[in-house]
């Protein structure tokens, strides 16, 4: 069994799922992940903000198009005018109760409803087609599988409990699901933020024990910097699972962050491979531990640092217990953290209660604030590296600088405006460094 996660570039118009049908038809036993059309859950999160607005007309207008768009892709993909027909007749079925919603007065327990209907039609018209060009799949829902528990959390052995239960499954075939998707703690329909789909698709690779989760994107794998920011980056051909982690974790947009961790936790490995150019060999992550240098570099925006000052801290116990109290009476995960003798700095990446916050930690210590910063996390072998490091950063305000909380990431915290120059600067240590050589390592069964 494997899992076949798509993008929503990979499914973004006739010709994409045509492409990405015969990707799936090179299988007999996989469960595929359907992300919406790329700017569909855009489009849907700007209808969520107009209904807020109270601009009903303008929210039916924005769903209207987003409805009428997919019916054009059926146009295209399905040859039968009649199979169009039927399969956009299906669809509009599915826009009906959420045109109902926008009618009532805007609720946000109904967000969830609204962005559900990407990957609901998306992955409706993806199985439909399979069918009719002659592969047998059956459509499962996310939501019958995926729910969360209480603390809001996916749960893997859930999951696989209720797919093995499912009449339809049979253990193998083809099935397509959605990725992001999912009921909360309360049964409300609701999804697992941005990007989410990768997580679905580690989340059933781990349920379902996958030989393989390959998660099919439009880029030929994880590549060394941001290529958003960086020119000429070239694709990691091989990352551990703890190094993928920490990239996804600190802002390389291909990964959810949060998807390595069930598919490391079940020794699944992740092939990322690229829909517009399938033969590209694209990155493997596994429990493999590869060659030395530094090997890739990412960054993440938005981010808070904190620094609290106390003289209390000197020489005493208990005061990082208290400090870290604080931010979990706010469910508010803290990145990096360094400590001296009288200060302590963490980074936020949720500032929605900065002001509560602060109130609470003044009650230790003098708090100052900075926002706007990002964080830079430099990935591999990097210990013999360390000084190129500072070197490189040197010219920037380096607030914050974690190193040795475990030997593969340097974690840097700067602001935000020299994130792209802090990037090209860092981008030469990759260059220089013996990675590049692309030392052999045992290659993995996938
Ligand atoms: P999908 O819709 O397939 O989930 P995403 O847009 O979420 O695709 O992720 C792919 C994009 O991630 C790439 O097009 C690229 O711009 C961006 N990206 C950011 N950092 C990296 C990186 N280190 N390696 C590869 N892609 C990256
Ligand atoms: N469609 C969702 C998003 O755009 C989930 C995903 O694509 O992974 O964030
Ligand atoms: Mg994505």
């Amino acid at each position: 069994m494997r899992i076949l996660k798509f993008g929503g570039t990979s499914l973004g118009n006739a010709q994409r799922l045509r492409n990405a049908a015969d990707i799936v038809r090179n299988h007999t036993n996989c469960v595929v992940v359907c992300s919406a059309m790329a700017g569909v859950t855009n489009a849907l999160e700007a209808v969520i903000i107009s209904w807020k607005q109270g601009d009903k007309t303008r929210a039916f207008e924005q769903l209207k198009s987003i409805e009428e768009n997919f019916a054009h892709h059926c146009f295209e993909l399905f040859v039968a005018p009649a199979s169009a027909t039927r399969v956009i007749e299906d669809v509009q079925a599915m826009y009906v109760p959420v045109y109902e919603l926008l009618g009532a007065d805007y609720d946000p327990e109904n967000d969830g409803k609204v962005l559900a209907l990407g990957e609901l039609v998306t992955s409706y018209i993806f199985n439909e087609y399979l069918r009719e060009s002659g592969t047998d799949s059956f459509l499962m829902n996310a939501m019958d599988v995926l729910h969360l528990n209480g603390q809001d959390e996916p749960d893997v052995e859930d999951i696989a409990k209720k797919i093995l239960s499912l009449d339809f499954y049979s253990g193998s075939g083809i099935y397509v699901s959605q990725g992001f998707i999912c009921l909360d703690g309360q049964g409300r329909v609701s999804n697992l933020k941005r990007g989410g789909s990768d997580y679905t698709a580690t989340l059933f690779g781990a349920a379902l024990k996958a030989d393989a989760i390959e998660i099919w994107t439009d880029i030929d794998g994880l590549h060394n910097n941001d290529p958003r920011f960086v020119p000429n980056t070239t694709p990691v051909r091989e990352l551990s699972f703890a190094e993928a982690a920490e990239l996804a974790y600190f802002g390389a947009k291909i990964l959810h962050p949060s998807c390595v961790r069930p598919a490391r936790e079940y020794e699944i490995p992740i092939l990322l491979k690229n829909t517009l150019e399938p033969g590209a060999a694209g990155t493997i992550i596994g429990s493999q531990l590869t060659a030395g240098g530094i090997k890739a570099i990412s960054a993440k925006d938005n981010i808070t640092v904190l620094r609290i000052t106390s003289g209390r801290m000197f020489n005493a116990y208990g005061f990082l217990k208290r400090l870290f109290e604080v931010f979990d009476s706010f469910r508010l995960p803290v990145d990096v953290v360094t400590t001296s003798e009288v200060s302590v700095s963490v980074t936020i990446e949720d500032d929605t209660h900065l002001e509560a916050l602060r109130h609470e930690l003044s009650k230790l210590g003098r708090v100052s604030i900075e926002r706007e910063q990002c964080i830079v996390c430099v990935v591999g072998d990097v210990m013999p590296h360390v000084s190129g490091v500072l070197e490189k950063v040197e010219p920037f305000r380096v607030n914050m600088i974690s190193l040795g909380a475990s030997s593969n990431n340097i974690t840097l915290v700067l602001p935000q405006e020299n994130k792209t120059a802090a990037l090209l600067a860092l981008h030469a240590l990759i260059t220089n460094s013996q990675f590049q050589k692309l030392q052999p390592c045992t290659p993995l069964q996938a």
